[in-house]
């Protein structure tokens, strides 16, 4: 799998397990993610409950956002000033491309060969590594996760734990074919090695890129928080610091930050705190601090009422641990930057829902995304939507037989003749499919990892009802 076959998914739309991400869809892949979002999202529930207020938290988080959300053009407003004031050059990006280009330009200006880059999904946004790349910049991605999907070539699964997909085991031959090192499944071994490689690379880098948790209206902070030492190194080693942050990642005031620091490591990786929290005041003295506000399409959610609780999420990642689809599927199957529920509705928006619209019938609709979503972003009520915007607009996301077998289904519903006449058909199908020649399994899809339902032996409801009320009445009579 090459950077350019990943690259090419990010210009030409996210539709969901077309021919070409099924490639990037690792089918060994599926178990150990599976078991691993299983993991997560118990622990991180378990975590979260063990608070007796939580339900007040998650309603306090999710006013907090609204407010932002609402006041967004005058806090962005008062967050500027408050940079700038502290000596931060803050620059306005429209979108990904302009972005990249004032990055590229403060990299030139401060003749920057090499950057090591804190975990950032605007970046990946961006695809900020191979913009700089093209441009003889080598961008170093020093999160653990993120350092071995970029040694591997993939893209991140996930966007809290990149490299969830892969087992210690598949790491440790990364690790022997890439860097040469002697093979190992061991945890310790595996951080002991990344961690050796990448310090030299924190000393001798010109600029540090990172992204943003929480930019911090009132005072003109902005917070990162992190386990590994990786983010602290990158934004203080070298003497060019730039951060970059979708608008949206803003809270009004520092006292709100506390809240929201307990919440996020919960939802994200089940810890109470992370191991390290960083709240940038302006430069140091002798050093350069940028800070870069990516629109990229959040404007346009913003107008729509109906989608926008969307710029609530705070990017924990939990409503990808609980999505049945995502777990069967995995990060790379949604075709672009951000997996999962969150993804689908971000991503719909972000790049439009003409190059987006199989991902909203990526998912069950079974609820547990706004269920436990921190900051109670709506998303099984914006999938919905997103269907039938999909629809309205007259997209490919449905093909002539899904159309066909709904406006059938449609048809039997509107009668009660009709519908026990499809009910008979069911039944006698499925009757008549036990002594076909082959196995039910050719259907496709559908019945490969499933039986198909046995016929009851007992009447069904509707009949048993019928028969109850004629005997009732009889006896009433
Ligand atoms: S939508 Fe909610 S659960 Fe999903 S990543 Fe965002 S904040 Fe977390």
């Amino acid at each position: 799998m090459t950077q350019q076959s990943l690259t090419h998914f990010h210009h030409s739309g996210a539709e969901f397990l077309t021919r070409e991400t099924k490639g990037l869809y690792e089918p060994h892949g599926s178990k150990a993610l599976a078991a691993a979002s299983e993991k997560s999202a118990h622990g991180n529930l378990n975590v979260c409950w063990s608070i007796e207020d939580w339900p007040k938290w998650r309603q306090l988080a999710h006013d907090v956002k609204a407010y932002t959300v609402a006041h967004l053009d005058l806090l962005l407003d008062r967050f500027v000033r408050n940079l700038e004031a502290k000596g931060v050059t803050v620059y306005w990006a429209k979108d990904a491309e302009e972005a990249n280009r004032i990055v590229l330009d403060i990299a030139k200006k401060h003749e920057v060969k090499t950057v090591v880059k804190g975990k950032s999904m605007v970046s990946e946004e961006m695809e900020l590594n191979h913009f700089l790349a093209s441009h003889g910049i080598t961008a170093l991605e020093t999160d653990l996760g993120e350092y071995i999907v970029q040694l591997a070539r993939q893209r991140p699964t996930h966007i809290v734990t990149p490299a969830l997909h892969l087992s210690a085991a598949e790491i440790g031959h990364l690790f022997e074919e890439k860097l040469g090192e002697k093979f190992t499944d061991v945890h310790e071994e595996l951080t002991r090695i990344a961690r050796k490689r990448l310090r030299e690379k924190f000393i001798t880098a010109d600029m540090g890129i990172s992204g943003i948790n929480f930019g911090i209206a009132d005072t003109g902070s902005f917070c990162l928080v992190e386990n590994e030492g990786n983010i602290g190194l990158s934004t203080s080693a070298p003497p060019v610091h730039v951060a970059l942050m979708g608008i949206e990642k803003l809270i009004p005031k520092l006292e709100y930050l506390p809240l929201f620091l307990n919440m996020l490591p919960r939802m994200g990786t089940g810890q109470k705190l992370t191991s390290y929290t960083h709240l940038f005041n302006g430069p140091t003295q002798g050093r350069k601090m940028y800070v870069i506000l990516m629109d990229n399409g959040r404007t346009g959610i913003l107008q729509q009422p109906e989608y926008r609780t969307m710029l609530h999420c705070i990017r924990c990642g939990l409503c990808l641990n609980h999505c049945p689809v995502y777990r069967q599927v995995g990060g790379w199957a949604y075709g672009w930057v951000y997996p999962g529920p969150m993804g689908t509705i971000l991503t719909s928006n972000l790049v439009g829902i003409e190059k987006a619209s199989s991902l909203p019938f990526a998912s069950s609709l079974c609820g547990a995304c706004s269920e436990i979503c921190p900051v109670k972003v709506d998303l099984a009520h914006m999938l919905v939507r997103l269907r039938k915007k999909a629809i309205d607009k007259g997209t490919k996301a449905r093909t002539l037989l899904d159309r066909m077998i709904w406006k059938s289904y449609a048809m039997a519903m509107q009668g009660n003749f009709r519908f026990k006449s499809l009910m008979f058909a069911i039944k006698t199908g499925m009757r008549i499919i036990k002594f076909l020649p082959w196995h039910p399994d050719k259907l496709g899809q559908w019945t490969r990892g499933r039986a198909l339902p046995k016929i009851p032996q007992e009447p069904a409801f509707r009949d048993w009802w019928e028969k109850n009320r004629k005997n009732q009445k009889k006896n009433e009579s």
